[in-house]
């Protein structure tokens, strides 16, 4: 009797030679990280749930140095950063990385209050979130050189204080993590600030870029998503909107919770 394939928790999807996409996909968070190779050095952005640890599959595709960076410190971007040596995250952040400041249960209760399908042996009543210190501090206007590649730093508050995106100017790539995707977009909780966030997507909408990459869902998203998310936020801010506790907004491909 041949028994059933094992299915693997991250999908790999290669875009080009030199950048990897780690997905989530069994899992309602749909969580996406990024491998950037450059000719010295790997970025990865973010690390993903924690559900299986990432590194091994990261080795598999290089044997660069590898700084993790957390587009923020969200549980769900900060998975398998512990078994990276080096970990960035902006200073905003950096006590979030050593303890974030939510309950264990309500963890727990997010990671199993949607769709999942968790790998065999894994038990969502004994989840811990990576809890750590950060090696280097990710700043504004900070360029990470990978050798031949180029990535600057970006901080874009508003989801959470010392949010992060990354661009890569050579490319017109821009990695979003939670400020721009399709789905529900959050700034209701009390970590957020909804003002910032509105900020942030207005000097992202600025940027020439040629794709995106989103940190949760579809992974095609068009690059229009960042216009029509600017558009959504100035609509709210002309109805007197853009307020925390002002209810959860539809704007086709995108919602706006605040
Ligand atoms: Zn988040
Ligand atoms: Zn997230």
């Amino acid at each position: 009797m041949r028994s059933a394939p094992v299915r693997p928790w991250f999908t790999v999807e290669p875009i080009g030679s030199d950048t990897f996409v780690f997905s989530e996909y069994r899992h309602w968070e749909e969580t996406h990280c990024y491998l950037l190779l450059g000719e010295a050095r790997a970025l990865l952005i973010d690390t993903g749930l924690g559900v299986r640890d990432l590194a091994p599959l990261v080795r598999a595709h290089t044997a660069l140095p590898v700084l993790a960076a957390a587009t923020h410190v969200h549980w769900d971007h900060i998975g398998s950063h512990g078994s990276f040596a080096q970990r960035g995250v902006h200073p905003a952040e950096a006590a979030w990385l050593r303890r974030f400041p939510l309950p264990l249960t309500q963890v727990r209760q997010d990671l199993t209050r949607g769709f999942h399908d968790f790998p065999s042996g894994f038990d969502p009543d004994a989840f811990t979130p990576f809890a750590g210190e950060p090696t280097c501090l990710l700043n504004d206007g900070d360029e990470i050189d990978l050798g031949g590649r180029r990535i600057q730093v970006l901080h874009t508050p508003g989801h959470s204080p010392g949010h992060l995106c990354f661009y890569e100017p050579d490319r017109g790539w821009l990695f979003t993590g939670d400020l721009i995707y399709e789905g529900t977009l959050y700034a209701f909780y009390p970590s957020t600030d909804p003002l910032a966030f509105a900020r942030s997507v207005k000097r992202l909408a600025a940027l020439p870029v040629t794709r995106l990459f989103p940190g949760h869902h579809r992974l095609e998203i068009p690059c229009d998503l960042l216009a029509r998310t600017d558009a959504a936020f100035d609509a709210l801010a002309a109805r007197g909107q853009l307020h925390q506790g002002s209810g959860l907004f539809d704007f086709g491909p995108i919602q706006i919770h605040i």
